[in-house]
C-alpha cells in the first residue's frame, strides 16, 4: 500500500479563526484558556480533515501559535537574555515576547528578527544563539499534541524542524562558528525523539530544506555526523527536504541514515528518477507531486503516469505528499463561492490537495472506485479546459509580446544626459526631499474604501472623498516643505491588489488567506491569463494630485517583478514571459502618465530580492529577466522623466550590479538601521544614478531628531557625492499616524535645509 501524508497543514484556521484568537488575547480580550481551547479545536478539527480525505497519518507538530521555527527555538530553551526567562518551562507568554516584543505578561523587549522563510513570502524568527549555548528541552507541547492526537484516535507522525536547517538559519551573537554547537544541539535532539518514542511514535518527518541550498563543505559532513548521531533514537526518521532540487546534494541526502526521505518533485522534477534509482533499498521515498506552493489543480493523470514506474520500482516504500507543507497555501476552495464555476474548477486549496494526494494512493493501489476514478477524471478535464481556455490566452497580448522584442530596454539617453535634462524641468534643490509614496491609512480612509465595495458609497461619493484625502495629503506635503510631492495611496488597499484589480488576467478570492507571519495573512491575487491593461489604472488620480500644487508630482506605480512575486502565478508558461506582460501593461500606464503631464514616476520593486533562486547558480537567469521586465516599464519614458524605483531592504552587496542595471534615474532604499553602512556596496561599485538612502525608520513609532538625520545625511555623503543624493524616508507611510508622520517629515525636511547650506 501506498501511504499517503502531508508534511503540513495551514494552521491559521479557514475563517482565520487562529489569527481572531490569538489577537483578541494579546489585546487582553480573551484568557490564555480561550486561546489554548481555540488552538486545541482546530488542531482536531485539521487531523480530521487529514484523516477524512483519506490519509494514513495525520502531521502533528505542524500546528504553532506563531513560527515553527520559534517553536524549535522554543523546545530547545534557546531564550536571548534579554528575555528574562529564568529556566524551567518557556511558557506562552514568554513565547509571545521573542516573538513579538510583549504579552499579556512579562517585560517587554525587543522581538527576535523576522525574515523569509526560504524562497517564500512566509516569515520565521531568527534563532539567537551565544557561543556559550546551551540546550534544554523546555517545551512540551509536541509530546502534548501526539497525546492528543492518539486520544482522539488518530494515528500521529510528529514533525521537527531538523537539526540542520535551524542551526543553518540561527544567527550567532558574537564572532564564532554555530557548528561548534552542533554535539548539545544534537543530544536535546535525540533526547525529543526518545521522548517521542516513549509515547508510542513510529516515525517522525525531520525537516531539512536547507539540503537545497548551496552548502558549503563543513555543513555537509555536519549532516552526516548528526544523522549518524540520530540513527540510535528509537524512532523512525522520514527526512523532509522541500523548495527546489538537491543538487550536488543528492547523494548526501540518499545516503544519510535516516529510514526514509521526502523530496519535492514539483520543483524538481528531474530529480525523482535519480533520487529512486540512488536511495538505498530499504529506505522509503515521499514524493510531493501536489503542489504546496499554487493553488492550480493537479493533472492527476500526469502525476500517476509519473509515479506508476516508481511504484513498480519501490512497491510499499512509496509515499505521497504534497511538495511542501500546505501552509503555503489557502485553506479551502469550498467557500469561494463567488468565483465562477469555471475558474473554481481549475483550483485546489489546502483541502482539496488533501483528496489529491489520496486519489494518487489509490490510483497507485488500484483501488479506486467508482467516486475516485470520477474524481480523476474530472481533474484532467479541469486541466485540459483550463490549457486549452480562451480566458488564457488573448491573440492580442500574444501579438503585443511578439512586437515588444523590437521594443528597446534602454532609455533613450544615458544617464548623464537625462538628468540634465530632468533637472532643466525640475528644478529641484540640492538634497531633494520626497516620501516613498503611501501616507497614513487612517481608519476613516479604510471605511471609505469599504463602504464603496461594498456598495453603501455611490462612485460619485467615493470619489469626492478620495479626493478630499489626497487634496489633504498634497497641501500638508507642501507645508512640511517637501520637493517632490505624491498622491499618498488613500484609494490602494494593497499595492499588488490594487493593480491587480485593475489589470485582465487576474482573478481574486475571498478568504484565500496565506499566513505571512504570526497572526498577520496575505491574501495574493490569483495571476490566471495573459495580462492586459484595459485602460489607464493611476492616471486619473495621479493627475488629480498634480493639479493641487506646482510642486511636481510623482506617479506610483508597483513593478512587474513585485506583481508577480505577490500573486499565485500560472504555471502553463515560464515567469519570465508574464513578468514581460505585466512589463507591457505597466509600460503603457507610465507612457499614459508621462502624456498626463506628470514627470516623475516610481516603479516599486520591493519584492525583487525575495524572487532571488535559493541557489546561487540560478540567480543570473532570474535577474536577467526581472531585470528586463523592470525595464522593459521604464523604457518607453523620455529623458525629461525622471523614472524612481523603490526596494524595502537592505541587502544589496550580492546583487549591485543588477540594481545598476535596472538604469533607474533616482532609487530609493532602506538604509537608516543600518546606519547607511549599506551605501558602501553602491560607493564600491560606482553606482552611477540617484540615491535616495532612507533617513529614518518608518517601522518604529519613534520620531527621528533633526541631528540624527543630519548625522546619517553627513555618512551618506561621505560614500556618496553630494549632488547624487535624495532625502527620505526609508518606505511608505501607510502604517503610521499623521501624528508621527508629520514631526517626523518636519525634521527630515529641515535636516536636508541644513545640508543644502553646508555644501
Ligand atoms: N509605494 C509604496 C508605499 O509607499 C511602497 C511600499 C513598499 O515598498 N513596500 O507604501
Ligand atoms: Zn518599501
Amino acid at each position: 500500500m501506498t501511504l499517503a501524508h502531508t508534511l503540513g497543514f495551514p494552521r491559521i484556521g479557514a475563517r482565520r479563526e487562529l489569527k481572531f484568537a490569538l489577537e483578541s488575547y494579546w489585546n487582553g480580550e480573551t484568557s490564555k484558556q480561550a486561546l489554548e481551547e481555540t488552538a486545541r479545536t482546530l488542531r482536531l478539527k485539521y487531523w480530521q480533515q487529514q484523516a477524512e480525505a483519506g490519509l494514513d497519518v495525520v502531521t502533528v507538530g505542524d500546528f504553532t501559535y506563531y513560527d515553527q521555527v520559534l517553536d524549535a527555538s522554543a523546545r530547545l530553551g534557546v531564550v536571548p537574555e534579554r528575555f528574562d526567562w529564568a529556566g524551567g518551562d518557556v511558557d506562552l507568554d514568554t513565547y509571545f515576547r521573542m516573538a513579538r516584543g510583549r504579552a499579556p505578561s512579562g517585560p517587554s523587549a525587543a522581538a527576535c528578527t523576522m525574515t523569509k522563510w526560504f524562497d517564500t513570502n512566509y516569515h520565521y524568527l531568527v534563532p539567537e544563539l551565544s557561543a556559550d549555548q546551551r540546550f534544554e528541552l523546555a517545551r512540551t507541547d509536541l509530546e502534548e499534541q501526539v497525546t492528543e492526537a492518539k486520544q482522539a484516535g488518530f494515528t500521529p507522525k510528529p514533525v521537527l524542524l531538523g537539526p540542520l536547517t535551524w542551526l543553518w538559519l540561527a544567527r550567532p551573537v558574537g564572532d564564532f562558528d554555530r557548528l561548534t554547537l552542533l554535539e548539545p544541539l544534537l543530544d536535546a535532539y535525540a533526547e525529543q525523539l526518545n521522548r517521542l518514542a516513549d509515547l508510542g511514535v513510529d516515525w517522525v518527518q525531520i525537516d531539512e530544506p536547507a539540503l537545497v541550498l548551496d552548502l558549503p563543505q563543513a555543513w555537509k559532513s555536519a549532516y552526516e555526523q548528526a544523522y549518524h548521531r540520530l540513527k540510535a533514537t528509537p524512532v523512525k526518521l522520514l527526512l523532509a527536504t522541500y523548495f527546489g532540487a538537491l543538487e550536488d546534494n543528492i547523494t548526501l541526502t540518499c545516503e544519510l541514515p535516516v529510514a526514509g526521505i521526502h523530496i519535492d518533485a514539483v520543483s524538481a522534477p528531474d530529480e525523482l528518477i535519480q533520487v529512486a534509482d540512488w536511495l538505498p533499498s530499504h529506505k522509503v521515498l515521499s514524493v510531493g507531486l501536489i503542489n504546496g506552493r499554487n493553488i492550480w489543480r493537479t493533472d492527476l493523470d500526469a502525476a500517476l503516469a509519473t509515479l506508476e514506474p516508481i511504484k513498480a520500482k519501490m512497491g510499499d516504500r512509496l509515499w505521497v505528499a504534497p511538495s511542501c507543507s500546505l501552509l503555503h497555501v489557502p485553506v479551502d476552495l469550498n467557500q469561494e463561492t463567488e468565483l465562477d464555476g469555471e475558474l473554481r474548477s481549475w483550483l485546489s486549496f489546502a483541502v482539496q490537495k488533501l483528496d489529491e494526494v489520496v486519489l494518487l494512493k489509490r490510483g497507485l493501489d488500484d483501488n479506486l472506485d467508482e467516486a475516485s476514478r470520477q474524481a480523476l477524471k474530472d481533474a484532467a478535464t479541469a486541466a485540459a479546459s483550463r490549457l486549452r481556455s480562451p480566458r488564457l490566452r488573448h491573440p492580442e497580448v500574444r501579438r503585443r509580446i511578439e512586437d515588444s522584442e523590437r521594443l528597446s530596454l534602454d532609455r533613450a539617453e544615458p544617464f548623464a544626459v537625462r538628468r540634465d535634462r530632468q533637472q532643466q524641468r525640475l528644478n529641484l534643490p540640492r538634497f531633494p526631499t520626497t516620501t516613498i509614496g503611501s501616507f497614513p491609512q487612517t481608519r476613516d480612509i479604510r471605511q471609505v474604501r469599504r463602504d464603496y465595495r461594498q456598495g453603501r458609497l455611490d462612485a460619485a461619493d467615493y470619489e469626492r472623498r478620495i479626493e478630499a484625502e489626497i487634496q489633504a495629503t498634497v497641501a500638508a506635503q507642501e507645508a512640511l516643505g517637501l520637493d517632490v510631492l505624491v498622491h499618498g495611496e488613500a484609494e490602494r488597499n494593497d499595492m499588488v491588489e490594487y493593480f491587480g484589480e485593475q489589470l485582465d488576467g487576474f482573478a481574486f478570492t475571498r478568504f484565500g488567506w496565506v499566513q505571512s507571519y504570526g497572526s498577520r495573512c496575505v491574501k495574493p491575487p490569483v495571476l490566471f491569463g495573459d495580462v492586459s491593461r484595459p485602460e489607464p489604472m493611476t492616471v486619473r488620480w495621479t493627475q488629480y494630485a498634480a493639479a493641487q500644487t506646482d510642486k511636481p508630482m510623482k506617479g506610483m506605480l508597483t513593478g512587474p517583478v513585485t506583481i508577480l512575486n505577490w500573486s499565485f502565478v500560472r504555471d502553463d508558461q515560464p515567469r519570465s514571459d508574464t513578468a514581460r506582460q505585466l512589463a507591457l501593461a505597466l509600460r503603457d500606464e507610465v507612457l499614459d502618465l508621462e502624456a498626463a503631464g506628470i514627470g516623475i514616476i516610481q516603479i516599486d520593486e520591493a519584492a525583487l530580492r525575495e524572487g532571488l533562486p535559493l541557489r546561487r547558480r540560478h540567480w543570473p537567469a532570474y535577474l536577467d529577466w526581472a531585470i528586463g521586465a523592470f525595464r522593459l516599464a521604464a523604457s518607453g519614458a523620455a529623458s525629461e522623466t525622471q523614472i524612481h524605483t523603490h526596494m524595502c531592504y537592505s541587502q544589496f552587496n550580492d546583487i549591485i550590479e543588477s540594481i545598476a542595471d535596472m538604469d533607474a534615474d533616482v532609487i530609493t532604499i532602506e538604509t537608516s538601521r543600518s546606519d547607511m553602512r549599506l551605501l558602501q556596496a553602491f560607493q564600491r561599485f560606482e553606482y552611477p544614478n540617484d540615491i535616495g538612502p532612507g533617513v529614518y525608520d518608518i517601522h518604529s513609532p519613534n520620531t527621528p531628531n533633526v541631528e540624527q538625520i543630519i548625522d546619517l545625511l553627513e555618512k551618506a555623503r561621505r560614500v556618496i557625492p553630494a549632488e547624487r543624493l535624495w532625502v527620505n524616508p526609508d518606505c511608505g507611510l501607510k502604517t503610521r499616524r499623521w501624528e508621527e508622520v508629520k514631526p517626523a517629515l518636519e525634521a527630515m525636511v529641515s535636516a536636508a535645509k541644513v545640508m543644502r547650506q553646508r555644501v
